[in-house]
């Protein structure tokens, strides 16, 4: 490839280099002292007590004024949670990196959107034509950002490219608290033709999950701070933050329609295959898959990375929180292999963890060093599910069939809370098979399912209430992050 992954990577990182800002590694995924926060979801994560003006003087991050890096990021619970698409689109993983540059009280709007246009179409070359870009259009109490959309025209975006958007897509915010601000985004058509050779202009598909339309880059100016009381603080200084999402990038560079028909990817691919004797990945972008082995083949390349990197930071699989969530991804995984691939489960995950080392030791050397304790921690996860994995399938499958029997389409709610508290199914999995046999899941019947098993285990001490409301509410959920330890730091906020 001209554009081969690393090399993405290492122009972005000397683009901004040669512009004054310092190389900071990735934080890790795990947040240890953040407990406001699931799993790192964003590169901004790291810089929140600049943002905030609370920085410690003696720190490095004290007179930091520009920074660059890719930082990994996993939106599998909380606020950004993306699991649910995994495997079914082409763009969204549970586990990506987050290229971003920063200025810290530095340099404002002008010249983000100068680099942004800059590194696209000079440095990687990307098409003009096919690239679109947003601004903040405003919301009730908030002005529209028309500085942004003055900037954009001024480097030469055509105006029938510059579009609106709203609270949801263009202002940024990184969880329930924290620093925020309007966002400027810009997003890449994909299409076989772009506008002008025969196909009508993409503003109408921009940010409607098309995936011949997608978002690459966010460019956020941060200058609110989100407090407990949900109301907004203008904070003391201005800045710039960035994402872009490499694997999207790299997709973009190597002309492909599909993140995972790049190197990031087909290297896991092949190990898979290997490992399995599966035929080969041949998902085509915008084809069906009848046997469900491509969509398998995603999900399980997808849950390794996160799970690997996970674990390197110190996010072992249990049932609170964080440990729940790089549960739920195992099991979720494991249980693809087993459908899709027919493959024994116990040792599965860890065979593939070699490949990823390789592929990616050199730019995070965390999960060279630690891929001994990766391996056994997910042997140890695995095995202890392929328990109860066939069983639950067999329970299910009678669950299903009951359904059917009396004609519903509904599978109950104190079914799937057996299914978890006996068999150990996470609930987004058991939806995952419903789905798969038509069925659909109440989420008020699962609750009041638990509610129900609340009751009857009262001064049952193994279930505690937060291990039980844990399941189908939201992971994030402040009060399940016992595992978390309280640092000064997390008072603040
Ligand atoms: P989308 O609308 O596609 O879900 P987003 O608006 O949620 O993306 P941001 O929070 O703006 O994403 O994050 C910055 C960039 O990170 C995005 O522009 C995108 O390129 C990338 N990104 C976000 N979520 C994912 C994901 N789940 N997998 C891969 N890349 C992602
Ligand atoms: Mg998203
Ligand atoms: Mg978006
Ligand atoms: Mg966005």
């Amino acid at each position: 490839h001209e554009w081969s992954a690393p090399k993405v990577r290492e122009t972005f990182l000397e683009y901004f280099k040669e512009r004054g800002h310092t190389f900071v590694p990735s934080s890790s995924v795990v947040p240890l002292s953040d407990p406001t926060l699931l799993f790192t979801n964003a590169g901004m994560n790291q810089y929140k007590s600049i943002f905030l003006g609370t920085v410690d003087p003696a720190s490095d991050f004290a007179s930091l004024k520009r920074a660059v890096n890719s930082q990994k990021c996993i939106r599998a619970g909380g606020k950004h949670n993306d699991l649910d698409d995994v495997g079914k689109d082409s763009y969204h993983h549970t586990f990506f990196e987050m290229l971003g540059n920063w200025s810290f009280g530095d340099y404002f709007k002008k010249e983000a959107i100068g680099f942004s246009w800059e590194l696209l179409t000079k440095v990687y070359g990307i098409d003009p034509k096919r690239l679109y870009v947003t601004y903040f259009e405003g919301a009730d109490d908030l002005e529209p950002d028309l500085e942004a959309k003055e900037l954009w025209k001024e480097v030469g975006v055509p105006e029938d490219h510059i579009l609106p958007g709203n609270m949801k897509d263009n202002f940024w915010e990184m969880g329930d608290q924290g620093p925020c601000g309007p966002c400027s985004e810009v997003h890449y058509d994909l299409r076989e033709k772009a506008e002008g050779e025969g196909y009508r202009n993409a503003s109408a598909l921009v940010n409607q999950d098309d995936p011949e339309v997608i978002e690459i880059w966010n460019n956020v100016f941060i200058q609110y701070n989100r407090e407990p009381d949900r109301s907004l603080q203008p904070l003391p200084n201005k800045h710039v933050d960035t994402g872009m999402g490499f694997e999207r990038l790299v997709s973009v560079l190597q002309n492909k329609k599909s993140n995972y028909d790049t190197d990031v990817f087909t290297p896991l691919f092949k190990r898979i295959q290997e490992i399995t004797g599966a035929r080969e990945y041949r998902g085509r972008f915008g084809e069906e898959d009848p046997d469900g082995i491509d969509t398998a083949y995603r999900v399980v390349a997808d849950h390794v990375r996160t799970l690997s990197f996970a674990i390197a930071d110190g996010g072992v699989p249990n049932n609170v929180g964080r440990g729940y969530v790089v549960r739920r991804v195992l099991r979720r995984g494991a249980r693809y292999a087993r459908k899709y691939f027919e493959t024994d489960i116990g040792d599965f995950f860890s065979k593939i963890v070699p490949s990823l080392v390789e592929q990616m030791g050199a730019m995070f050397p965390e999960i060279a060093k630690k891929e001994t304790d990766i391996k056994e921690i997910l042997d140890e996860e695995e095995k202890s599910f392929a328990k109860s994995l066939d069983r639950g399938e067999i329970i299910f499958e009678k669950y299903a069939k009951k359904a059917k029997v009396k004609g519903s389409n509904n599978l109950p709610g104190d079914d799937v809370w057996r299914l978890y508290d006996t068999y150990g199914f996470p609930v987004d999995l058991t939806k995952l098979m419903a789905e798969e046999r038509g069925l659909e899941i109440n989420d008020k019947e699962v609750e009041e399912a638990q509610e129900k098993a609340r009751e009857a285990s009262k001064g049952d001490k193994k279930t505690t209430a937060a291990l039980v409301k844990l399941d189908v509410h939201d992971l994030g959920a402040l009060e399940n992050m016992k595992d978390v330890p309280k640092t000064d730091d997390s008072a603040k906020y």
